[in-house]
């Protein structure tokens, strides 16, 4: 096969270079990555890269906008323990996550917990801890009502809404028609007034529209769409509205042809929505949860050539890695066609390509590809791949219980 005929491979995001010919990660060469864990595969994420991506949104977004962090993109616990000191809040969507979280250190004061499917232990510890739940059902908030009376606590409680748009072009709508997720738009202002006469500690509404989307405007159009709805509502219900989580759906290039989001775009547009909020607003306090927009390209998975095939013509660099830390790569966690992530030879990293090679991890199936024809300099077994945009949903969105093989190794420099 030509070079010709390779398939695109996604872009490899700004701010890496190369260090004696090879990836270096936090100005790191990823072979001394590899010594300093111990072995491969490893997940490495940069905290340099997430303090300057944290940065660059702060900087395009209103002052008044809030951040947080959805943790199921990354709860690993030094990255957490990063993201305490960058972020303004995080959410959890387990009891599970809140564990994790409260181990990092992390003020429960600071969390909200959404999820359709609360069970009464989780719901218990987390009004013991003072968490904001976004409530996703009346039933829900019966329940919850119930626990905090009974812990004798006044629970903080907010209602996640099911709005009627989705966010255009996201590549996992969340909203929009029938969902598990929230409480369909309808229904809420009658929730609301039933909360803030119980006396609970009223929070708002949480709205969440979509994820991984690239489209500026798109963010733009549901951004103004949650906030009119957020108004139109509290108005309905004639309670106030003192907090509002905007959703996130902030997307990172993954893919051949992918552009990085118009960040400037999306702060000058949520700017002048502020501006234009009614004066009922004046002292809410608006938020964006963003999990693999903050941490996605400051991660580079790691994992070392174990073989190099050649079958009816085509080479296969297989790899002590695969689908069991990098679904999402393979093609296997939520997309319909199979594209190539941004994935090199870390070790000749600067190296020209010279031939076409399948790059696939070790389980025994068929799905566990992690580059599909992909253009790269010639590599032997002991070499080490990258594929990079690893550092939200590999290590924590991945069956590393698949065929025995067990988590990778990850490290925070
Ligand atoms: C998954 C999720 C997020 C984070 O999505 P990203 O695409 O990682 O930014 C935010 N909010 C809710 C409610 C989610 O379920």
């Amino acid at each position: 096969m030509t070079l010709e005929q390779a398939k695109p491979l996604g872009p490899i995001p700004a701010g890496f270079a190369t260090s004696h010919g090879e990836l270096a990660i936090a100005g790191i060469a990823a072979s001394d990555l590899v010594a300093r864990a111990g072995d491969t595969p490893l997940f490495v994420y940069s905290a340099q890269a997430v303090r300057e991506q944290v940065a660059r949104l702060r900087a395009a977004m209103p002052e008044r906008l809030a951040l947080h962090y959805a943790m199921k993109a990354n709860p690993f616990k030094p990255l957490l323990r990063l993201m305490a000191g960058l972020v303004d809040g995080f959410d959890i969507a387990s009891g599970g996550e809140l564990a994790l979280a409260r181990a990092a250190g992390i003020d429960p004061a600071r969390i909200s917990f959404a999820g359709p499917g609360k069970r009464d232990r989780e719901l218990e510890v987390a009004i013991a801890a003072g968490v904001t739940l976004n409530l996703e059902s009346e039933a829900e908030a019966e329940r919850a009502l119930a626990i905090a009376g009974r812990l004798g606590i006044t629970p903080r409680l907010a209602i996640r809404v099911n709005p009627e748009f989705d966010l255009k072009g996201s590549g996992m709508k969340m909203g929009g028609g029938a969902k598990p997720f929230g409480l369909d738009a309808v229904r809420v202002p009658a929730l609301a007034r039933h909360l803030v006469a119980s006396g609970a500690d009223w929070r708002g509404f949480h709205i969440f529209a979509g994820s991984q989307a690239l489209d500026a405007e798109a963010i733009v159009e549901t951004q103004a769409q949650t906030l009119a709805l957020a108004v139109r509502l509290a108005r309905e219900a004639g309670v106030s509205l003192p907090h509002c989580n905007l959703g996130g759906g902030f997307g990172i290039p993954y893919f051949p042809g992918d552009r990085p989001l118009d960040l400037a775009r999306i702060g000058d547009a949520l700017a002048e929505n502020f501006a234009a909020l009614p004066d009922e607003c004046a002292d809410t306090r608006f938020c964006i949860e963003l999990g693999r927009y903050l941490v996605g390209e400051a991660g580079v998975y790691l994992t070392r050539i174990v073989e190099r095939k050649v079958s009816h013509g085509e080479i296969f660099l297989i790899t002590d890695g695969g689908l069991h830390h990098q679904l999402a790569a393979s093609g296997n966690f939520g997309t319909v066609v199979r594209r190539n992530y941004p994935v090199a030879i870390a070790s000749r990293f600067d190296a020209e390509p010279e031939e076409v090679a399948n790059v696939v991890g070790c389980l025994c199936t068929p799905l566990d590809r992690l580059a599909d024809k992909g253009s790269f300099p010639r590599a032997e077994v002991g070499d080490l791949i990258a594929v990079f945009c690893a550092g939200a949903y590999g290590a924590s969105a991945s069956p590393s219980a698949f065929l025995g093989q067990g988590p990778a190794l990850e490290i925070l420099v």
